[in-house]
């Protein structure tokens, strides 16, 4: 008998057909003689549409708060969920991430999971109930209710996974696999059989939004197997494991981009020591999570300092700033959202120098501005106009010959 872990994303439950067919689909599993553990998310928009409330509400919601609002969006889903099993007449009972033990740090809104006491879980599978896991909360050591951050039903899904030793966790969306590019920006993107956990890695926090990024870490940490696929059909999807032969002499695997991201200048800093660290301890001690840092060269024994940081922690980095200016003698700072990262991946990159070159060129071919710019040893970010990001996209994913010879037809079929 296997354990089975399968997570079904919002799109997969949005309305009562949809609960219905995820439904069949689980207890399809549970009669082939699994146990069944199903991770669900929020349905449809729900998420984003609780969010659109609470700044209604205020335009600085606390976060202790949003946590308790937004968990209420899965908390709905599972209990639906385990309704239209038990309709079908199998054994169920649906469960919050609590409930399940999800022990996570006090980082509310994006919180990281510790531990999973998984005792209760495994005593109701032990007693052949299938067992809904609400994705995306978990619980502070002080009992208040905690959120893993946008997409972190996937890395419920992949921990829990972990913690009940699952033969493989099953992530169910709305396209096939993960692609060479979001298949619904780049059409002839082309499904990855298999992809190992680092370039998932890269891709996920890159923003391809098919997996939370904290997922994947979790995968790769404890050797889950990951099989992406859609919910709307059985198509095989993409495995993401340890290291695959796939692809091996890719160079570039994926292009990923990401429009959720917001970029701040500070302008003229003194040219000392201790300016970086003021700026960015500041900026970590509220759990803000920097990304590309650009000092730019000195002239008259001052420096512009650039940045970028996810476009939700805006509100907490303008408070910040306020502060480090005062503290650092700047003389302003410039706030813009309209931007967009775009990147390309891949482990063959190591070994291949003119990558980064022939990005550059694919953009500049495209008329496109390059503001900012990051390297790793498998991948090159550029920040640009957000008004780019599609023509960067398709421009990149043709330069580095991943366009397929036909366009995909039923990868992102919803219904
Ligand atoms: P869910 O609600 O099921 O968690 P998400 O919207 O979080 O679904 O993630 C699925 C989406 O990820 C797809 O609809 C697709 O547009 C997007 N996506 C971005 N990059 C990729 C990629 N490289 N491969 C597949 N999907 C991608
Ligand atoms: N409902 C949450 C979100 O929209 C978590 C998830 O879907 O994974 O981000
Ligand atoms: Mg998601």
């Amino acid at each position: 008998m296997a354990i089975v872990v399968q997570k079904y994303g919002g799109s997969s439950v949005a309305d009562a057909d949809r609960i219905r067919r995820v439904a069949r689909r689980v207890v399809e599993c549970y009669q082939q003689g699994n146990q069944v553990v199903v991770v669900v998310s929020a349905r449809g928009d729900t998420t984003d549409e609780l969010i659109s409330l609470a700044k209604e509400i205020t335009d600085n919601p606390p976060e202790r708060e949003m946590d308790m609002l937004l968990s209420t969006g899965e908390q709905i889903s599972i209990a639906l969920l385990a309704m239209a099993i038990q309709a079908m007449g199998y054994p169920v009972i649906s469960l919050t991430g609590p409930q399940v033990g999800i022990l996570t740090d006090n980082v509310h809104t994006k919180a990281r999971i510790q531990d999973v006491r998984s005792e209760r879980l495994m005593d109701e599978l032990n007693q052949g109930k299938i067992v809904i896991v609400a994705g995306f909360q978990g619980m502070t050591p002080d009992n208040d209710i905690t959120t893993l951050g946008r997409g972190g039903s996937d890395t419920t899904a992949v921990a829990v996974a972990a913690a009940i030793k699952a033969d493989v966790c099953e992530i169910f969306t709305d396209v096939d696999g993960v692609y060479t590019a979001d298949p619904r920006v780049v059409p002839r993107a082309r499904k990855l059989a298999a992809i190992s956990y680092d370039e998932m890695l890269e891709l996920a926090s890159l923003g391809a939004l098919v997996l939370q990024p904290r997922s994947v870490e979790f995968a790769k940490q404890y050797g889950v197997t990951i099989h992406v696929r859609s919910s709307f059909n059985y198509n095989e999807g993409t495995i993401v494991r340890e290291v695959t032969d796939m692809e091996k002499t890719m160079v570039v695997s994926g292009v990923a981009h990401d429009l959720s991201v917001a970029k701040i200048s500070l302008f003229d800093v003194p040219d000392r020591p201790g300016i970086a660290r003021t700026v960015f301890s500041a900026l970590a001690k509220e759990s803000i999570n920097v990304d590309m840092i650009i000092q730019s060269g000195m002239r008259d024994e001052m420096n512009d300092i650039s940045f970028t940081v996810g476009k939700d922690d805006l509100n907490k980095v303008v408070a910040v700033m306020s502060r480090v200016k005062e503290e650092t003698g700047a003389s302003g700072v410039s706030y813009e959202d309209n931007v967009a990262k775009v990147s390309i991946v891949g482990a063959g990159m190591i070994t291949n120098p003119g990558v980064a070159a022939a990005m550059f060129e694919a953009l500049a071919d495209a008329g496109i501005n390059i503001q900012m710019i990051s390297t790793s040893e498998i991948k090159v970010s550029c920040i640009i106009d957000a008004s780019d990001t599609y023509k960067a996209v398709k421009a990149l994913h043709e330069k580095f010959g991943l366009d397929n010879s036909i366009e995909e037809p039923d990868c992102c079929v919803a219904s």
